[in-house]
């Protein structure tokens, strides 16, 4: 049951509306909003306090028809925003990133993570320290050590930390080196834990049950919201399905499901969604698209060698490629969040720099047209119908664009750049040999008309 009280309800109204809930041994829960105060009444019979309808200050009392309630959007119109270290996220917040190993593997490991994702723009640092694997023969994960060197790694870049927690008995020990209290999917009815990390001061990353519903999983939240912890976040990891092409179905309706149903703010993990790396950046880009508030990623710096889920952890250059494309995306998402910060006026020099990139910017673009047209020139030379490509000057080129030394562009960045020049070019000789052949056709169909001898 949800009272809402009217604008302006006095302090004093609001205890005595928490007191008289109180007193038939109920629990109260206020959610104070920017333009009223709504609590939420949840334990046994709660419409034994229905009559608090008729107390000052109470506008109204809606019986809330889901199971889940400090979950819904009744117990809170507004979405939340949970902030973990010093980072928000969810409602209005621009997409958060979490990233890196699935497990603490070394010091180096997840140092040298921490560094490029921070790098990067990822705003908390992901870590297993106690992994619950399927298999007790496979890497259990460095336990406290392995904490320990996540909350290293944190501090030595500024990032929040999150880990999964297992057991009750670890809640405290957590809550000394990690930020972000992480359940996984094989825990969410573990109700025990529910109900210990509910009592702990960090948040809570709760994932999605592999076999659970929504409604399951916003249950599971509604036992962390009744122990006393109003800092939930909601994690879609991939659902088990029939179809074993992916590791799980990443179940990325759930988000906008979610989004009518509950206040929470809610992240999307494509690793442990997808099982491979690389599906991790379209169903990341998806994941955004659809309005989750966040992603979680699994980021190595070596992944074929980690020690857990190698398959769909991604490299350095992977991670920075897909951070990429989130901010380009990120315009779209939220065009009022997600404007350029204020510009603040360049030093000197570092402005001349700009306009000499500029400058070649423009130079490159003289040339790549200049390109296209000799391409489109050399098509028409060809004789008619002749579609076939120097594929052996083309290889030369490529392996000539790749073996420049020095270059500050890796040999695979050039032969990408190359690459996208040599397509470009041919959708060019291709467009104006299907002009040439329509305008030819036009003519032999003019002149068939004409009659024989027109042609003259
Ligand atoms: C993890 O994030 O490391 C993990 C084990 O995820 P899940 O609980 O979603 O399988
Ligand atoms: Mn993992």
């Amino acid at each position: 049951m949800i009272v809402v009280m009217r604008t302006g309800a006095t302090g004093e109204e609001i205890n005595e509306v928490k007191r008289t809930i109180e007193e038939h041994s109920l629990e109260a829960f206020l959610s104070v909003g920017e333009e009223r105060t709504v609590i939420g009444v949840v334990g046994p019979d709660v419409e034994r306090v229905e009559h608090i309808h008729s107390l000052p200050g109470v506008e109204q009392v809606i019986r809330v028809s889901k199971p889940y309630k400090l979950a819904s959007r009744e117990h809170h119109p507004d979405r939340t925003r949970v902030r973990v270290g010093s980072v928000e996220i969810g409602a209005g917040s621009p997409l958060r990133v979490m990233a890196g190993p699935c497990s603490v593997e070394s010091r180096e490991q997840v140092s040298a993570t921490a560094r490029w994702v921070r790098r990067e723009g990822a705003s908390v640092l992901r870590g297993g320290a106690f992994k619950p694997r399927t298999s007790p023969y496979q890497f259990q994960g460095l336990g406290i050590a392995g904490l320990e060197l996540l909350a290293e790694a944190g501090a030595g870049t500024g990032l929040p930390v999150v880990s999964e927690v297992t057991d009750p008995s670890q809640v405290e020990v957590f809550d000394r080196h990690v930020d972000l209290l992480q359940v996984g999917s094989r825990n969410m009815h573990n109700f025990v834990l529910l109900r210990a990390v509910g009592q702990s001061r960090r948040p809570v990353l709760l994932k999605r049950g592999f076999g659970a519903t929504i409604e399951e999983w916003l249950m599971a939240a509604e036992y962390i919201l009744s122990s006393g912890n109003p800092n939930v976040i909601l994690c879609e990891r991939g659902i088990r399905t029939f179809e074993p092409s992916t590791r799980n179905t990443l179940d990325l309706t759930a988000v906008p499901v979610l989004r009518e149903l509950t206040h929470l703010p809610i992240v999307v993990d494509p690793s442990h969604g997808t099982g491979h790396r690389s599906l991790v950046r379209p169903m990341a880009l998806a994941a955004a698209a659809v309005g989750a508030d966040g992603l979680i990623i699994e980021v190595h710096p070596d992944p074929p060698r980690a020690r857990s889920d190698a398959d769909q952890s991604l490299s350095f250059p992977e991670f920075g490629d897909l951070m990429d494309d989130l901010r380009r995306l990120e315009y779209l998402r939220e065009p009022v969040a997600a404007v350029a910060p204020p510009s603040v006026a360049a030093p000197v020099e570092l402005e001349r720099l700009r306009d000499r990139i500029d400058d070649v910017d423009a130079r490159l673009a003289a040339l790549l047209e200049e390109r296209a047209h000799l391409a489109v020139a050399v098509q028409q030379t060809r004789s008619s119908g002749d579609h076939g490509h120097d594929v052996a000057r083309e290889r030369s080129l490529l392996e000539r664009a790749a073996a420049s030394e020095g270059s500050v562009l890796s040999a695979q960045d050039r032969e990408m750049v190359f690459g996208s020049i040599l397509r470009a070019s041919r959708s060019a000789q291709r467009r104006s040999s299907a002009v040439a052949e329509e305008s030819a056709a036009a003519e032999a169909s003019a002149s068939a008309a004409a009659g024989p001898g027109s042609a003259a």
